[in-house]
């Protein structure tokens, strides 16, 4: 297979360059269009061997490694990788079926797992947390904008020192909008980020987080809809307050 190593078209130089390997396209494509867009580089493989040789060769920052590969399997490169000297921080992908395996894979070396299907802001965490594990340990900033505050860390919201009582999903929208200010999210992309790239559902399901959302952010004195706002025909964007420009809202619901 010759397109194993394809590079991502948005690779910048000096950034943090993550491998992929993943036998199963879908999972690769969703993992390379989510990486990209926060900025990393993602250099993929689709077998094990290819994937070992890569991980051996070159530098990443990074390694996201399905279990289950047609060659060598994902025990076995994590194996190979530390037995090598190599402490690159890795997080195994494993399916449900397969969490007996979770002990061995840690064993292996392995720094975390995610169980699939998993959404792309689960597994943007686990990186995250990993990155910064191996990195020196120091702690997530809090996003603050427009008078809320959100920590990554803790998965808490605040409002001044109002603690603003989310769920998993209302958070990870919140958290994700705000650490992408005034970028438009389609309701497709938020459905894919938050939800996950097999999630069954239609689309209204987005509103009708955005609008639970918003009601939070209104009781604790937050003008919710000046801040996510709704973009007619797209989606919904996080705006940081601006008292001067009035509120241009469409409401969908
Ligand atoms: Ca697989």
């Amino acid at each position: 297979m010759k397109q194993e190593e394809r590079r991502s078209r948005e690779s910048k130089v000096g950034s943090r360059r993550v491998l992929v390997i993943e036998d199963e396209a879908t999972i690769t494509e969703f993992l390379r269009i989510g990486l990209s867009y926060e900025g990393f580089e993602v250099v993929s493989a689709s077998e094990g061997w290819s994937g070992l040789r890569l991980a051996t060769e070159e530098d990443f920052n990074l390694v996201i490694l399905d279990l289950m590969l047609p060659d060598l399997d994902g025990f076995a490169i994590c194996k190979r990788l530390r037995e090598g000297g190599s402490e690159i921080p890795i997080i195994m992908l494993t399916a449900r079926k397969e969490i007996p395996d979770r002990v061995a894979g840690l064993t292996m070396g392995a720094d975390d797992y995610v169980t699939k299907p998993f959404s792309f802001e689960e597994l943007l965490a686990r990186i995250q947390a990993v990155l910064r594990r191996k990195g020196g340990g120091e702690e997530a900033e809090a996003i603050v904008s427009s008078g809320i505050a959100v920590n990554p860390d803790t998965h808490e919201a605040y409002r001044g020192k109002e603690r603003i009582d989310l769920t998993r999903t209302e958070f990870a929208m919140l958290e994700l909008m705000m650490s992408h200010p005034k970028r438009v999210f389609t309701r497709e992309t938020l459905l894919n980020r938050i939800w996950g790239f097999d999630y069954p559902g239609d689309t209204n399901v987005v509103d009708v987080h955005i609008s639970h959302l918003r009601r939070k952010l209104d009781a604790v004195g937050v003008e919710a809809r000046r801040v996510i706002r709704t973009v007619y025909g797209m989606g919904y964007t996080f705006r940081p307050k601006d008292p001067e420009s009035p509120a241009r809202d469409e409401a969908v619901e």
